[in-house]
């Protein structure tokens, strides 16, 4: 079946989708397997120069603590979450220019001596900062758009456009990294067509991974009478984007899972193959709120094999 815009836009709004998962679920099982890569997540800085206007931490926020995590203190959750298991770690922030290339390229460097593979997380940068994170060891970059319609980037994103953010993960993909896109369900405005443009954006930009998330409401920012968006239509998006591309890495992001763990069950079985956990220090990790969260204390190693034996209980293999 060719997959046109109208088409994913119209599969979107089917009243009854079961047809639609089963196919996912199948070409998930064709291409990637069973397993579910675990990847840790780190999010090592809640300082960002922009203003999001759906995110907690948007420089306009001044109800939130700001912190930053040491360089030493960074290598050695890395490790941690190494000896524990992981074999990709995520190291997130906000557009903190605090962390210069150089020093994260630092970051980078001994973070790779342990032996984990590096996600980076940290927003618009210029080519030849990317080319040298890279050269560094850095293996994949995660740079959501958020939405492919041009006139909502414009109103959610005052410090930026979409061609700048289109522009950056074309520049990603073309030194090499495995390169992680990703959208939001349930933007003010958005529609079927929007949803299916985000789908095709990925493709054409070549994304190895996608992050496809609920938006949940922040009430500190400006959406926050806004209503959490449908997780029915995230499930959906997820396995439409699995169908497009069948080899591509979906998680079930962690926004789903904070409304129903059950939920994230569910992602797995149409199309997703990836859960992220956050192995961010505790006296940290509740004060990177994104959205509101429900959070449990980090315990890296209990976690862990919490996870394994979930992913074990869905007749999926942790990895
Ligand atoms: S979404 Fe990212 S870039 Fe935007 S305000 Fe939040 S942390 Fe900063």
């Amino acid at each position: 079946m060719k997959y046109t815009l109208d088409k994913i836009a119209d599969l979107l709004n089917l009243e009854d989708f079961s047809e639609v998962y089963s196919e996912a679920d199948r070409i998930r099982k064709e291409n990637v397997g069973d397993i579910v890569h675990i990847r840790a997540i780190l999010e090592f800085s809640n300082y960002c120069r922009r203003k999001c206007k759906y995110c907690g931490l948007n420089c306009t926020n001044k109800n939130i603590k700001r912190y930053r995590m040491s360089s030493e203190e960074i290598i050695s959750a890395a490790y941690e979450a190494a000896e524990n298991g992981y074999k990709t770690i995520v190291l997130q922030s906000g557009e903190d220019a605090y962390y210069t290339p150089k020093i994260l390229g630092e970051i980078v460097k001994n973070i790779k001596k342990s032996g984990i593979d590096i996600t980076l997380s940290t927003g618009e940068m210029d080519y030849d900062s990317y080319a040298y994170l890279k050269e560094c060891g850095a293996d994949r970059y995660l740079l959501k758009h958020e939405t492919a319609e041009e006139s909502l980037y414009d109103y959610l994103h005052p410090c930026g456009t979409l061609e700048e953010r289109i522009q950056c993960l074309k520049n990603i993909k073309k030194l090499g990294y495995e390169t992680g896109g990703g959208f939001m369900i349930g933007l003010p405005n958005q529609t079927s067509e929007t949803l299916a443009k985000d789908i095709m954006l990925l493709r054409e930009i070549g994304c190895d991974m996608a992050g496809i998330g609920t938006f949940i409401s922040h009430p500190s920012t400006a959406l926050k009478d806004c209503p959490q968006g449908s997780t029915e239509i995230t499930k959906r998006a997820v396995a439409l984007t699995r169908i497009v591309m069948p080899e591509i890495n979906l998680p079930a992001t962690t926004s789903l899972g904070v409304i129903d763990i059950k939920e994230k069950n569910d992602v797995f079985s149409c199309g997703a193959n990836v859960i992220m956990q956050k192995v961010t220090p505790s006296k940290y990790k509740f004060l990177y709120e994104i959205y509101p969260s429900k959070l449990s204390e980090t315990d890296v190693k209990l976690q862990r094999i919490n996870l394994e034996n979930q992913i074990k209980s869905l007749n999926r293999i942790p990895l």
